[in-house]
């Protein structure tokens, strides 16, 4: 059985359907968002969806993690979940990179911040112990 077609491109085989429309797509059409492909036309809906001052999820939850970090985070707690909180917000900066129309960007920066500072209280108060 041959392969699909691209549906812009009647010479090149399919690479993936898009996500949105399920519109096969070639490598020269289709664009991967976190994860998924999406063709042009669903790209730019998407853009225009979101646009309107969606925040992230993963920078949320990144900025939860640091503050219950900060709150938790005596000796060890504050080692093991002030790491993982930037790099959650590391993951979500990422994210953010290719997605410029998604909002998140000081939930980023906040949750460095209270990471380091809970990784910080972690390691003085195991000292003093
Ligand atoms: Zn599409
Ligand atoms: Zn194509």
């Amino acid at each position: 059985m041959a392969t699909r077609q691209c549906y812009q491109h009647d010479d090149r085989a399919m690479m993936a359907y898009c996500a949105g429309c399920a519109r096969p797509c070639c490598p020269n059409c289709v664009l991967e968002i976190r994860g998924d492909y999406y063709c042009e036309r669903c790209r730019d809906q998407l853009a225009a969806d979101v646009h309107q001052s969606r925040v992230l999820p993963e920078a949320t939850r990144a900025v939860i993690m640091a503050a219950i970090a900060v709150l938790f985070g005596l000796k060890w707690i504050g080692l093991l979940l002030g790491p993982y909180a930037i790099s959650r917000a590391w993951k979500a900066q990422q994210i953010l990179t290719d997605a410029h129309w998604l909002r998140g960007r000081w939930h980023v920066r906040a949750a460095y911040v209270l990471g380091g500072f809970a990784t910080a209280i972690g390691a003085v108060t195991l000292m003093q112990s």
